[in-house]
C-alpha cells in the first residue's frame, strides 16, 4: 500500500471508529472483508453520515424549533414539518415506524408502552428517516424498526440525527461547563441516561 492512501487510511480510520456507534451493533458498518478501496469506500460513507446528519439535524431545527429552547419540542417540531405522530400499541419488538404513503399525511407511530424520554427519542428517530428520504426526494416510503435488526447506515444516519436534534453537542459543552452532571443533562434534554451516554461516548471519540 503507497504510504499515502495508508496515512488516510489511518485518518479516517479514526473517524469511523469516532463515527461509529458504541457496543456490538456496528458489525454491518466495520466489516472490512474487502480490499482497501472498499474499506475506504465505507469509512468515507461513514464519515459523510456523521457530517449530514448533523447538518440535517440543525437546518430542521433552525427551521422547526425555537432555538436555545431544551427540551426540543420534537413533536411540535413533526408536527411544524407535516409529520402527524400517533402513540399506538405496535408489536412487540418494534419502537417505533414511520410511513409516508402521499397524498397521505406522512405518520411516525411510537410505542405507547415506552418512557416520554424513549419516545422522544424514537421521534426524533423518525424524523431523521423523514429528513433524509425528503432530501433525497423521495416521498413515498416506510420504516420500520424492530429492535436487533440490521443497523445499517440509514440507521446510523437516524441515530445521528435525533442525537443531534435533541442533544446539540455546544449545549451539551454549554452545560457542562456550568457544572451539569449526566443525570441531570439528560432530564435537560429530556433524553434517558442511556441516551446521553451513548451520545457522550459518541462525541468524546471524534475529539
Ligand atoms: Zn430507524
Amino acid at each position: 500500500m503507497a504510504q499515502a492512501s495508508e496515512n488516510m487510511a489511518i485518518k479516517l480510520g479514526l473517524q469511523v471508529k469516532a463515527a461509529l456507534p458504541v457496543g456490538g451493533a456496528c458489525a454491518d458498518l466495520s466489516d472490512t472483508g474487502g480490499t482497501i478501496e472498499a474499506e475506504l469506500g465505507r469509512w468515507f460513507a461513514v464519515a459523510l453520515v456523521v457530517d449530514r446528519a448533523k447538518s440535517d439535524a440543525e437546518a430542521t431545527a433552525r427551521d422547526f424549533s425555537k432555538p436555545g429552547l431544551f427540551p426540543v419540542n420534537v413533536e411540535g417540531v413533526a408536527e411544524r414539518m407535516g409529520v402527524r405522530i400517533e402513540f399506538a400499541y405496535l408489536r412487540d419488538g418494534v419502537s417505533g415506524m414511520i410511513r409516508s404513503r402521499p397524498p397521505e399525511v406522512p405518520v411516525i407511530y411510537v410505542d405507547a408502552t415506552e418512557n416520554e424520554a424513549r419516545q422522544r427519542f424514537t421521534i426524533a428517530h423518525e424524523l431523521g428517516h423523514y429528513v433524509e428520504r425528503i432530501n433525497q426526494g423521495q416521498e413515498d416510503f416506510a420504516f420500520i424498526d424492530e429492535r436487533g435488526t440490521k443497523y445499517d447506515l440509514h440507521e446510523f444516519y437516524a441515530d445521528e440525527f435525533a442525537g443531534n436534534l435533541l442533544m446539540p453537542a455546544d449545549e451539551i459543552a454549554r452545560m457542562q461547563r456550568r457544572g451539569m452532571t449526566n443525570l441531570e443533562l439528560a432530564a435537560y434534554f429530556g433524553v434517558s441516561p442511556a441516551a446521553l451516554n451513548m451520545r457522550l461516548k459518541r462525541l468524546a471519540r471524534r475529539q
